[in-house]
């Protein structure tokens, strides 16, 4: 008798770049897109025609659209704030349901039409409105949202189904686009217990990026008296020649630097010659960098262990192949790092992993993952201070690194006389006073018998899911009257009525993509060139007109290339 398994995929939705994988002969494995990519670029377009355009054909539209495509969404993730792109404003998890949208597609081609689970990773110090603005776009974009794991866990996973024997301490930094996580695992016989996770929400390679472009933009001041970033083509041509510089300085000790035009001042070019040194993107870079190890330290610490007691270490995402970074944990632990991780897959591979722990695909594996809470959280009290007592202390119900999923309850008394109502204020973060924490939330319990200060107790529960999605209650014990909230519920992101508009607004562009679509309207090479040109009035040399003009025109080429391929296959109802 054979038993099938409910197709449960994984997915990691970088800052940068994104994958899938599914379980195949009890192995993860990587569903590539129908070009064979088996990363793409987190990038969204939409093109003059309306199409969507999602990956590597948006990245390469980036300098010559700027108002038309979106990059490193992760980064707003959470945020009610909306972003524009191509005259539309769309919130995050919109833009993210479009990227998750294009891989369901090569999910569906492999695997066949239908509903499908999947488990999507965040950052492991994503925070709960992070997590669930990550979760509904997985829900937009079509697939059941199996589970939310963090990636460093996941990157341990992978590493931990391919040495189910090995035991011992096994720290995971990642370091990726736009986030970075440290975690400590214990291995033992199968078991992976997550001992402590720390990292930066807002740490990564688009850091040392804009470090880059902040020095290129300096030397062009310096020379020039104008600052290129006020013009947005020339920022995100200085945006893409400090990633292809940063890259370069992985393999070289320098990269030169050989543009031509940058941007304009009275009606001529200003270009940048310069050489980058391996040591001079260092000095750029190395605050950063030590933000990073700290971290490690804080893990250490929080883990109870010593720097020998860490046998493996696992560097996953792309920012880690700078040599700055190995050479830095190297020289901090006493221990070289592990060469065989595929610092760009092992997250989608991991989460691969704990899909087939979900769909029993790996139920034979005998591996078991258990996660922390990275964060303590908790609720704003009031704090003795001195002779009085003052608002805005922190009580902290679930302590960092406690094991998820997690049910705490304490209790809390009413501070003044006749006092009928508490506003319950939740936070997560490490300070004694709230303001400097995180709000997740608030909501008023009422209907508190009036009586004496201190006579009325109430109970908090905190509740903290294998998600990471925190539920709270607050009760009064007198009266056994209790009110309950989802945080995302008492700030109202996730009402049924801003859910439907969300896809109201993707089934919207995707109707437009496929009108588009079905005109097979050739490509406007003028209107994608007079969008990308520069201003008429603005004397160019001929030969940097022509080849701007070549660029666009190779451009628009393998856009064209791929606005016909994806409509042929049907690429969206
Ligand atoms: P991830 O979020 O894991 O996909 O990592 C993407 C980040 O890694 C981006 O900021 C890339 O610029 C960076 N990255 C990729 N390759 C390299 C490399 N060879 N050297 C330095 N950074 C890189």
């Amino acid at each position: 008798m054979s038993t099938t398994f409910r197709p449960i995929v994984g997915i990691d939705l970088g800052t940068t770049n994104s994958a899938v994988s599914y379980i195949h002969k009890g192995k993860p494995e990587i569903i590539p897109s129908p070009r064979k990519e088996r990363i793409i670029p987190s990038v969204v377009l939409i093109d003059p025609q309306g199409h969507i355009v999602v990956g590597e054909d948006a990245r390469a539209a980036l300098v010559a659209m700027p108002d038309r495509t979106i990059a490193a969404v992760k980064r707003k993730m959470g945020s009610s704030e909306r972003i524009s792109i191509a005259g539309q404003a769309l919130l995050p998890q919109e833009i993210s349901a479009l990227i998750l949208k294009e891989l369901k597609s090569y999910v569906d081609e492999k695997l066949g039409e239908g509903e499908k689970e999947a488990v999507i990773t965040v950052p492991a110090y994503f925070t709960d409105e992070q997590r669930r603005a990550t979760k509904q776009a997985g829900e937009l974009a079509g697939f059941v949202v199996e589970r939310i794991i963090n990636e460093p866990t996941a990157a341990a996973l992978a590493f931990g189904l391919r040495n189910k024997k090995k035991d011992g301490h096994v720290l995971v930094y990642d370091l990726g686009g736009g986030t970075f996580d440290v975690s400590l695992v214990e291995m033992m016989s199968g078991l992976m217990e997550v001992k402590a996770s720390s990292g930066n929400n807002e740490l990564g390679g688009e850091d040392f990026d804009w470090r880059l472009v902040d020095w290129f933009a300096e030397q062009i001041m310096a020379e020039q008296g104008i600052d290129p970033r006020n013009d947005i083509r020339a920022k995100a041509l200085l945006k893409e020649e400090a990633e292809r510089v940063k890259k370069g300085l992985s393999d070289d000790i320098s990269v030169n630097v050989e543009l031509p035009v940058v941007t304009m001042k009275e009606g001529a070019p200003v270009g940048l010659f310069t050489t980058v040194t391996r040591e001079r993107f260092i000095s750029l870079i190395d605050d950063l960098l030590e933000e990073t190890m700290v971290c490690v330290q804080n893990v250490l610490r929080d883990a109870g262990l010593q720097k020998d007691d860490i046998d493996e270490i696992l560097l996953v995402g792309g920012s880690t192949r700078i040599p700055r970074v190995y050479e830095r944990i190297e020289n901090f632990l006493g221990k070289q790092p592990r060469n065989d991780v595929n610092p760009d897959e092992a997250v989608a591979l991991g989460a691969g992993v704990q899909a087939g722990l979900k769909s029993g695909a790996l139920a034979k594996s005998g591996l078991v993952v258990t996660d922390v809470a990275p964060f303590s959280m908790g609720i704003a009290v009031l704090k003795e201070a001195g002779f009085t007592s003052r608002p805005g202390g922190f009580a902290t119900i679930i302590p960092r690194n406690t094991t998820i999923p997690v049910t705490k309850t304490e209790q809390f008394h009413t501070v003044y006389p006749g006092q009928t109502a508490v506003q319950i204020e939740i936070y997560q973060g490490e300070h004694e006073w709230v303001k400097y924490n995180h709000k997740l939330g608030e909501f008023l319990l009422e209907g508190i018998p009036a009586n004496m200060e201190q006579e009325e107790a109430i109970n908090v529960t905190f509740r903290y899911n294998l998600n990471g999605i925190l539920e709270v209650t607050a009760s009064c014990v007198s009266t056994g009257e209790a009110m309950k909230v989802t945080i995302q519920d008492a700030i109202n992101r996730d009402s049924e009525a801003a859910i439907a508009e969300s896809v109201r607004a993707i089934e919207e562009l995707y109707a437009q993509s496929k009108e588009a679509g079905d005109e097979e309207e050739e490509w406007e090479l003028e209107e994608l060139l007079a969008d990308a040109e520069w201003d008429e009035d603005e004397d160019i040399p001929a030969e940097e007109l022509q080849t701007e003009a070549e660029r666009l025109l190779k451009q628009a080429e393998r856009l064209r290339a791929s606005a016909v391929g994806r409509t042929r296959r049907g690429w969206r109802e």
